[in-house]
């Protein structure tokens, strides 16, 4: 097959132990995941079914222990972090039961939404899709996958952020409002799933703006940690 364009790159992710990639097929992200973010957000943390927008493939930066830089964005003045617990998916389906949904996990990672705020929230406020506040290239830096055939399946694990080494949030991964298998088990009645798939579960209180030369170390208990550095 000869294709008239350049043939777009994919994106993948490392996996600890493993001289295999993951290959990046969509990033799906739940909104509102932790009851105290929704409070800073102005919503009522209530357990209203989940919520989701995506992000494409091309936003996903192998991030790692060492420093790994992304740009500041264009067409914001309010780039905001969200640390989040990023799930894999290995083995596709749809109507998956809650009971099943975690067979369907590949492994866990570290990772960021990052978030053009003053255009997700003129869009949120406009019944407006949220794609130029959350959709871009490199939003979304993600550390190696660890397996979940060797770290296996996460319900409670400290995960913090902090910039310039100053602490800006702090939570548990038990606090998700809805918990992986259920957001896989929702998901999964709305899109077919298919391996390749991403989840990114919510982000916890204390999102804020970063500048460019700032740096964020995000932290999960068991899956390690990710350095990144807003570039100019
Ligand atoms: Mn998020």
């Amino acid at each position: 097959m000869k294709y008239a364009v350049p043939v777009p790159p994919t994106y993948a992710l490392a996996i600890t132990g493993s001289d295999e990639l993951f290959p990046v097929n969509r990033v799906y992200c739940v909104g509102r995941n932790y009851a105290a973010h929704a409070r800073e957000m102005g919503k009522d943390p209530d357990r209203d079914p989940p919520f989701f927008f995506m992000k494409p493939a091309c936003a996903v930066v192998q991030a790692s222990e060492a420093e790994t830089a992304i740009p500041y964005p264009p067409m914001t003045a309010n780039f905001h972090h969200e640390i989040e617990l990023v799930v894999t998916i290995g083995k596709g389906g749809r109507d998956i039961p809650v009971e099943q949904a975690l067979d369907h996990v590949h492994g866990y990672a570290v990772g960021l939404d990052m978030t053009r705020r003053d255009l997700q929230l003129d869009a949120r406020d406009k019944g407006r899709p949220w794609e130029f506040g959350k959709s871009f290239a490199q939003s979304a830096p993600i550390g190696p996958v660890h397996p979940a055939s060797s770290v296996g399946h996460l319900s409670s694990a400290a995960i913090t952020l902090t910039v310039n080494g100053q602490p800006r949030q702090s939570s548990d991964i038990a606090k998700l409002i809805w918990s992986v298998a259920e957001s896989i088990a929702y998901l999964s009645r709305y899109e077919t799933l298919e391996p390749g798939d991403v989840i990114m579960t919510g982000t916890p209180e204390g999102v804020g703006a970063v500048v460019a030369g700032d740096l964020m170390r995000g932290h999960i208990d068991g899956l390690g940690d990710i350095v990144v550095r807003v570039a100019a």
